[in-house]
C-alpha cells in the first residue's frame, strides 16, 4: 500500500470541501471494497476520506417513500421490518449478495459505487481501459466467462456487480447527492453509465460529490408477487452471472404493472421499457414471459466465450417473472435451489 493522508468530517459540507477538487482523494465507508482494491495496487488515493461519522445512517419515512441514509448498511437495510414489509424485493436481493459479515459493514452508498470485479480491471499487469483510459481492453478476446452482453462497447465489457442496485433499478429509486454546486437528485436509471468510450467512468456523480440518501418511491411492490433470482456459479460469496429483479401487479389472470431489471448482463442494472410495456395488459403465461425475454435478449451479443449468458438469461427472465407470478419468491437466506 502507498501512503496516503486519513481526515474524518463530522458533516456533509466538510466532507465535500474535504474532496475538493483533489483526484487522488477517496470517501471511505465501510471500505469492504476500496481496501480491497488498494492493496491490489489499482487504486492509490493520496487522501482517505473517513465518511464514517456522518449522520447518514437513518432510515427516514418522507410522505408515504422512506429515504435511507448512505451509510445505512446492507445488513440493516435488508432486515428493517419497513423495508421487509414496503420493499421485499430490495431485501431479498441484498440478502443475494456477499456474506453476513460484509453486509454488515457495507453501506449503501458504497454498494452503488463497488467496481467491477472483472478479472483484469484487477489485475495491474494487463491492459484495461476502466483502470487505466487508453490502454485497451484484456477482456475482449481473453477470458469473458463472466462478461457483458447487453451495451457493451469496444472499449469495455465489463458488468456492474451489485445485487442491491438491480433492485434498486427495478423499484425506480432515486440517488441524492450533495457536492460543490449544491444538492440534486438523480433517478437510478441515469445513475450508472454504459461503457462508451470512457468506460473508466462507473456513473454520472459529478466531481466532489457525494452520495448522501436513497429515496425509495411509495410503490414498493409489497405483497406476494416479487423476486430477486440469482444464478451464480456457487451459492455464496459469489457475484451473480445473472440476476433478475421481477415484480408484478396483478388483476385476476391479467398483469397491470410489470418491473424487471437484469443484473450480471451489462455494465449497469439493465432494464428495458419496451419488455415491460409488453407485459402489461397480457396474461401472466409462460408464453408472455417468453416473448419479454425475446425482447430483452434481442440486441445481447456474445463474447469468445460467455455466449451461454444470452440463453441462461432467457431462462432466468421466464422462471423469475414465473415466481413473481405465482408468489414464490426465490429465498436468499436460505440458500438452497428452490
Ligand atoms: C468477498 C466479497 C463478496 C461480495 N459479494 C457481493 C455480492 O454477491 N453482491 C454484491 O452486490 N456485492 C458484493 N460484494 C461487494 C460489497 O457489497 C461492496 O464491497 C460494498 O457494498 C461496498 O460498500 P462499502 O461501504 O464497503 O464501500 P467502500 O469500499 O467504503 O467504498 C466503495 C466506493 O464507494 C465510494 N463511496 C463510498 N461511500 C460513498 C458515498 N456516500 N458517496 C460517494 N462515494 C462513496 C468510495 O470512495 C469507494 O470508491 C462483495 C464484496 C466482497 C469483498
Ligand atoms: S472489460 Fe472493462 S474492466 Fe475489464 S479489461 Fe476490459 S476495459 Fe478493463
Amino acid at each position: 500500500m502507498n501512503r496516503f493522508d486519513y481526515v474524518r468530517p463530522g458533516t456533509v459540507a466538510e466532507a465535500v470541501q474535504a474532496l475538493g477538487g483533489d483526484p487522488a482523494a477517496r470517501f471511505i465507508a465501510g471500505g469492504t471494497n476500496l481496501i480491497d482494491l488498494m492493496k491490489y495496487d489499482v487504486e492509490r488515493p493520496g487522501k482517505l476520506i473517513d465518511i464514517t461519522r456522518l449522520p447518514l445512517d437513518k432510515i427516514e419515512e418522507r410522505d408515504g417513500s422512506l429515504r435511507i441514509g448512505a451509510l445505512v448498511t446492507n445488513a440493516t437495510l435488508a432486515y428493517d421490518a419497513r423495508i421487509r414489509e414496503r420493499y421485499p424485493l430490495l431485501a431479498d436481493a441484498i440478502l443475494a449478495g456477499a456474506s453476513a459479515q460484509l453486509r454488515n459493514a457495507a453501506s449503501t452508498g458504497g454498494n452503488l459505487l463497488q467496481r467491477t470485479r472483472c478479472y483484469y480491471f484487477y489485475d495491474t499487469a494487463t491492459p484495461c481501459n476502466k483502470r487505466e483510459p487508453g490502454t485497451g481492453c484484456s477482456a475482449i478476446g481473453g477470458v469473458d466467462r463472466i462478461h457483458a452482453i447487453l451495451g457493451t462497447s469496444d472499449k469495455c465489457i465489463a458488468t456492474h456487480p451489485s445485487d442491491m442496485c438491480v433492485a434498486l433499478a427495478a423499484l425506480e429509486a432515486t440517488v441524492q447527492v450533495s457536492g460543490p454546486q449544491g444538492d440534486r437528485a438523480i433517478p437510478f436509471s441515469e445513475f450508472h453509465r454504459l461503457p462508451g468510450d470512457e468506460p473508466s467512468k462507473d456513473t454520472n456523480l459529478g466531481p466532489g460529490e457525494i452520495i448522501v440518501a436513497i429515496d425509495l418511491p411509495e410503490k414498493g411492490f409489497a405483497g406476494r408477487h416479487h423476486t430477486y433470482l440469482k444464478l451464480r456459479d456457487r451459492l455464496s460469496y459469489a457475484f451473480a452471472l445473472v440476476s433478475v429483479a421481477a415484480a408484478l401487479e396483478l388483476d385476476g389472470p391479467t398483469i397491470r404493472t410489470a418491473r424487471l431489471a437484469l443484473g450480471g448482463v451489462a455494465h449497469k442494472p439493465w432494464r428495458n421499457a419496451e419488455a415491460e410495456t409488453l407485459l402489461q395488459g397480457k396474461p401472466a403465461t409462460r408464453e408472455t414471459f417468453k416473448a419479454a425475454a425475446d425482447l430483452i435478449l434481442r440486441e445481447a451479443r456474445a463474447q469468445s466465450t460467455n455466449g451461454f449468458k444470452i440463453e441462461l438469461a432467457r431462462r432466468a427472465v421466464v422462471r423469475g417473472l414465473e415466481q413473481a407470478a405465482a408468489g414464490t419468491p426465490q429465498s436468499q437466506s436460505d440458500k438452497r435451489i428452490q
